[in-house]
């Protein structure tokens, strides 16, 4: 069993090292802005292969270049996963990097939505960091703050950060992140108007990419020195660097900056007098940005193809181009944001159960696995000891040694039958709650079924049940404690449903109640007992104003609408989402779970 256990984990971690490969940190840099949509895929895959489990600061700095890559592809729900994940890092480890990483990311985000806010994320982020012993720690606050104030236009601030970031970094020989800050000293003087600085600091930062083999981020900066040239009325040379960017942004599916590239062709095409070209391509920048819905570029462009098209005489398309500018600004702005934002924590969280649920089902196989293997050693030495009793009588001289053996085989067999119950304890077990795993509850639902009588009916009943807003008691109290008021709570929970019926976890902050031949009457009358007792339920240290509440879907099994485990279940989770449709904290009847949502007002329908 040692070597099949020992052969198991030699195997785990083979699979990890062969999935991990290629994702050094410099590796996962370049990939960030090189190919962010690729560096995106590497890592979600090495997260699900479970390749990080025993390597927490591995996890950190993949899931920070991740979340890079999220931001230069425009792609929010990576950047929100890898946020999520890197908090959640942050606050069980407490690895306070992985906080700052999570803040900076926060910070980057909101600010490429047009939500100055976001430097508040900053400042917050490198509060963590800029005591910090270790002066890389300290170079990256200073950078990332430096970065922050540069992207929401507060040059003044920014430019001492900037600074000192670039020195920290050239003392510690770190020339990728010393021309990052060289970049930002660069956008810095852009912002206040000292071109010629501003044209100096590039050329620095773009000699130190190119020096450390940094392809793109050195034609990114290309990209800026493009700006100052055009504003130093140098259309030609500027015109020659934004189309060697958008070379690169197109082969890299850098769609946003490629926009912004043609935006430059177009004016310095505009400032060299070739008006017809650079009309035609603003139109057709437009209609990719619109194609693409990129809202929040359009305005600009719209704004600029305005400008061309009153130049050209062209009154009437000047005119809808900054019609349509403000219409798309105002709209963006407004409800963009919150909409966004929800359907980002929705995608997050579904995914994010998914996480947790594939999580639990691995650790349950290696259970299940080891159990079988105790198993059959157990049926083995079964097999030796019916052996050794049958040639017990043929000899009287071996029957001393024999019977010694006989006992030391039984003590054996006995410790391992104990230790087999205890296996199989393990794997149809949670070991946060004590009650159930999913795959417990799968297994006493099939047997329960199995037995009913086909021209009855029985009258047994799920109530499936989940926490109220649980991220927000994580988010508030701490991962730990939000662990706390699940153990305590299903303790207490353990004691009212007593003989009625069994608990189980179905993942994450879900669980369910398997209640045998209890009928409709008392099913309801339990989950009132359930949700009466959470709310009752004390938790130790919790803040006095903490309210812990639980939506309940209550389903029978019918044999007709629910006629195995899974229909059923649904049927459950139908009704618990009802509950939360209708604000939370109440219990919902599969039957009436329709009734209910019509008169709910508004809101989606389960179809039931
Ligand atoms: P609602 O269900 O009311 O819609 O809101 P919610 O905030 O509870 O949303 P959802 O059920 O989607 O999110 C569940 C959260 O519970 C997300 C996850 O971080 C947290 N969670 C899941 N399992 C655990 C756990 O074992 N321990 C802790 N502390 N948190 C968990
Ligand atoms: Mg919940
Ligand atoms: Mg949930």
């Amino acid at each position: 069993m040692q070597k099949l256990l020992s052969g198991l984990l030699l195997w785990l971690a083979t699979g990890a090292a062969v999935a991990a490969t290629g994702l050094s940190p410099q590796a996962m840099r370049t990939l960030s802005t090189g190919n962010p949509n690729v560096l995106i895929a590497k890592v979600r895959a090495a997260l699900d292969a479970g390749v990080y489990a025993n390597d927490s600061s591995g996890e950190r700095e993949a899931l920070w270049w991740m979340g890079h890559a999220g931001i230069s592809a425009s792609d929010d729900a990576a950047v929100t996963e890898a946020m999520a994940r890197l908090k959640s890092l942050g606050s069980v480890g407490h690895d306070s990097l992985a906080e700052s990483y999570a803040g900076f990311l926060s910070a980057d985000l909101r600010i490429a939505h047009g939500d100055g806010g976001g430097v508040a994320d900053a400042l917050q982020a490198a509060a963590l960091q800029l005591d910090s012993p270790d002066p890389a720690r300290r170079a990256l606050a200073k950078f990332q703050l430096c970065d922050a104030y540069n992207m929401t236009s507060q040059f003044r601030r920014s430019q001492r950060l900037c600074r000192g970031a670039g020195q920290a970094f050239a003392e510690l020989h770190d020339e990728w992140n010393q021309a990052q800050a060289l970049n930002d000293e660069g956008n810095n003087a852009l912002g206040l108007g000292d071109y010629a600085a501003a044209g100096q600091f590039y050329e620095q930062a773009r000699a130190l990419y190119r020096k450390v083999g940094d392809h793109s981020q050195a034609v990114m900066v290309g990209d800026n020195l493009a700006q100052v040239y055009l504003k130093q009325g140098k259309p030609r040379q500027a015109l020659a660097l934004s189309r060697a960017s958008l070379t690169d942004e197109r082969a890299a599916g850098r769609e946003a900056d490629a926009l912004v590239s043609q935006y430059d062709i177009a004016r310095a095409l505009q400032a060299l007098g070739k008006h017809e070209d650079a009309t035609e391509l603003i139109a057709s920048t437009v209609d990719e940005a619109r194609e693409s819905r990129l809202d929040g570029q359009l305005p600009d462009l719209l704004r600029e193809q305005s400008r061309l098209a009153e130049r050209n005489g062209d009154l009437k398309l000047a005119l809808s181009a900054q019609r349509e500018a403000f219409r798309i600004a105002r709209r963006y702005w407004s409800s963009s944001l919150h909409s966004q934002q929800a359907e980002l924590a929705a995608r997050y969280a579904a995914r994010e159960k998914e996480i947790r649920i594939e999580e639990l089902e691995r650790n349950d196989q290696v259970s299940a696995l080891k159990l079988q293997t105790a198993e059959a050693e157990a049926a083995r030495n079964a097999m030796q000891v019916r052996r050794q009793r049958t040639t017990l009588g043929a000899t009287v001289v071996a029957a001393f040694g024999l019977l010694i053996g006989l006992v030391s085989l039984l003590l054996l067999l006995r410790s391992q039958r104990r230790h087999g119950r205890e296996l199989r304890r393990q794997a149809l077990e949670d070991p946060l709650t004590g009650v159930d795993n999913r795959r417990g509850f799968f297994r006493r639902a099939r047997v329960l079924l199995a037995g009913g009588d086909p021209d009855k009916p029985p009258l047994h009943a799920l109530l499936l049940f989940d926490f109220d807003h649980f991220k927000r008691i994580n988010d508030r109290c701490g991962h730990p404690f939000g662990d706390l008021v699940l153990n305590v709570s299903l303790q207490r929970l353990r004691e009212v449903v007593g003989k009625r019926g069994h608990l189980a976890r179905l993942g994450g902050e879900e669980f369910i109640v398997l209640c045998p031949r209890i009928g409709g009457t008392l099913a309801s009358q339990l989950a009132e007992e359930l949700r009466d007792a959470i709310i009752a339920t004390e938790f130790p240290d919790a803040p006095a104003d903490l309210a812990v509440t639980i939506s309940i879907g209550v389903a029978l099994f019918d044999g007709n609408r629910c006629h195995d485990v899974g229909s059923w279940l649904r049927t459950a989770d139908g009704a618990m989402y009802a509950a939360k449709t209708r604000g939370r904290d109440q219990i919902v009847v599969a039957q009436a779970v329709n009734e209910l949502l019509a008169q709910a007002d508004p809101g989606p329908q389960p179809t039931h």
